[in-house]
């Protein structure tokens, strides 16, 4: 591997490697490139509170597969508007979605501009369906929802699949993540759905809180929260089952021996 040194490394426009960004870290979790020294120096110091991170992002990723594969198959969810999408992981969101129903449309949004980099990865729809990538900040929801792009591409008459995975946390309290969600649950017909992961102190505080700090005196905005918080992004929405459960607990494909230990609340839910 490269190491830990800053030397050498050549940023993208845009893209400053100077401060740490949750993209680029997520991404040395997963064993991406898109990283540079500044995200695996809190990368690791993060790791070390939490030495099961990379397994939390990997159960993470997971949850993400099982949710799309039944929003498509269960749910008849052929669109979805997924917004804190990460630098592209395979499989991605599209891939899963149109594997099943090939005319799927996805609109992925993202504010870093290193997920914008890699955009075009993003963008290799299946003929049938279609993908397209939108620059924007979740903080302002009409900025996404009024996209020439989104408009384009999905019909907000039809039912939606609304993915906000592990992308809630980043937003602090004071920016009001909750009234955010709503207005993005208010613009989606019903039978539109809403999946998200949130991290959460509840399994582990020790371990997470320390996490936290670490990112934290570095300069990052995140925020572990508990179910309770968590599960108000739902709003009325009902909750599918098995309702608001650790992510490794959100129907596994197998069994799990310990359920808690991706610190991580994950639902979907279905509007009335
Ligand atoms: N959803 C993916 C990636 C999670 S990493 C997964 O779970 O695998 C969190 C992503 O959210 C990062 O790519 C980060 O750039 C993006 N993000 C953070 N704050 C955002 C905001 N305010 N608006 C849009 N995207 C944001």
């Amino acid at each position: 591997g490269s190491g830990n040194s800053a030397a050498n490394e050549v940023a993208p426009p845009g893209v400053n490697i100077n401060v740490p960004h949750s993209a680029r870290i997520y991404d040395y979790w997963l064993g991406g490139k898109d990283n540079f020294a500044v995200d695996r120096a809190v990368g690791d110091a993060m790791m070390q509170a939490i030495p099961g991170m990379r397994y939390m992002a990997g159960e993470n990723r997971k949850f993400v597969h099982r949710a799309a594969r039944d929003l498509v198959v269960e749910e008849g969810i052929r669109q979805f508007l997924d917004i804190g999408t990460g630098i592209p992981t395979r499989p991605n969101l599209h891939e899963i979605a149109q594997g099943i129903a090939p005319e799927t449309r996805v609109v992925y949004v993202d504010n870093d501009p290193i997920v914008l980099v890699h955009a075009r990865a993003l963008m290799l729809s299946s003929p049938q369906g279609r993908s397209e990538y939108i620059s924007a900040d979740l903080r302002d929801p009409r900025s996404i929802l009024e996209d020439p792009a989104l408009r384009d591409t999905l019909d907000l008459t039809e039912p939606v699949g609304l993915t906000l995975i592990a992308i809630l946390m980043l937003l602090a309290d004071e920016d009001d993540p909750w009234g955010k969600v709503e207005a993005l649950r208010d613009a989606m017909p019903s039978g539109s759905c809403l999946a998200i992961t949130h991290p959460t102190a509840d399994f582990n505080p020790d371990e997470v809180n320390t996490a936290v700090a670490a990112a934290t005196g570095a300069g990052m905005t995140l925020v572990a929260r508990s179910r309770e918080a968590v599960a108000r992004f739902f709003g009325d929405w009902e909750l599918l089952e098995p309702g608001l459960v650790p992510v490794s607990a959100w129907r596994p494909d197998s069994h799990v021996e310990n359920q808690q230990a991706a610190y991580y609340w994950s639902g979907v839910a279905r509007k009335p």
